[in-house]
């Protein structure tokens, strides 16, 4: 029977892929490439981190089996919608306190939903009758707060956090010194980045990418698109800071993604 909107219900939502010595990278298959987050998994001796969780159209525990496992603590690397909204399946939910607020009571504007969120980002249902308009943020409060300077320590392997401002007030990131490794968020990908969401700051977020440009980083893995190395790496930061990747309009850049 064919769908309200005509799209099929998928069997499968996610896809797991794995990256590197510990690490996988989950994605939200029927969600469109350019809008969809790069959710990470990392496994410790001790414990596991799933690093963002995707819109949370369909919960992510009950699909991925690895996600079942109780020591895994869900770490935001900021509050948008695209990143933070199977973190409610997750006992410890951890991020940036600026942004405490906004994952206890998610609204369609604190978390950039109502700028992002549009029939033409999925190619398939997640479920029976599924209705963009309905989509809501199931609330997700912080159990823990990480800021500069914290280290999180999985047992065989540690990561250090950067506090990021500029996409928005609590971005943070995720520093592996001995791999030289870094899970950006969404401070830096491979694409045009987002400084003019309604709590971004252009100062502070070309401050963080200048910061970034002194780290011995040499793998990104990062919150949207292809991970990539430390010459992409700088390319992207003085394209960045010559005014080359800001997004400008969110609704002229969608339409012109939609179009390609
Ligand atoms: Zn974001």
């Amino acid at each position: 029977m064919p769908k309200p909107n005509g799209l099929p219900v998928a069997r499968e939502w996610y896809r797991v892929a794995a990256v590197s010595d510990g690490i996988s990278q989950i994605i939200e298959k029927h969600v469109v490439p350019w809008m969809r987050c790069n959710i990470f998994l990392i496994r410790g001796r001790s414990s596991s981190l799933l690093l963002d969780s995707g819109m949370g159209f369909r919960p992510i525990r009950n699909e991925i089996e690895a996600l079942r496992d109780i020591h895994i603590k869900c770490v935001c690397t900021h509050c948008h919608f695209d990143h933070t909204g199977c973190a409610h399946e997750f006992d410890v939910r951890l991020g940036h306190a600026s942004e405490a607020q906004i994952h206890a009571e998610p609204d369609p504007d604190s978390t950039c939903a109502r700028a992002w969120l549009s029939e033409e980002i999925i190619t398939a249902l997640p479920n029976d009758g599924f209705e963009i308009a309905n989509y809501r943020l199931t609330p997700a409060p912080l159990t823990g707060y990480l800021d500069e300077g914290d280290v999180i320590d999985l047992g065989d392997r540690a990561f250090q956090v950067l506090h990021l401002p500029g996409h928005s007030p609590g971005s943070i990131a995720l520093y592996e010194k001995s791999t030289k490794t870094l899970f950006s968020g969404d401070a830096i990908y491979d694409g045009d980045l987002v400084d003019n969401a309604w709590h971004s700051d252009a100062e502070a977020f070309r401050e963080s990418l200048r910061r970034l440009r002194e780290l011995p980083v040499e793998t990104i893995h990062a919150g949207h698109f292809p991970s990539f190395g430390r010459q992409r790496l700088l390319e992207l930061i003085d394209l960045y800071l010559a005014g080359a990747i800001s997004i400008g309009d969110v609704h002229a850049w969608k339409a012109a993604k939609s179009d390609t």
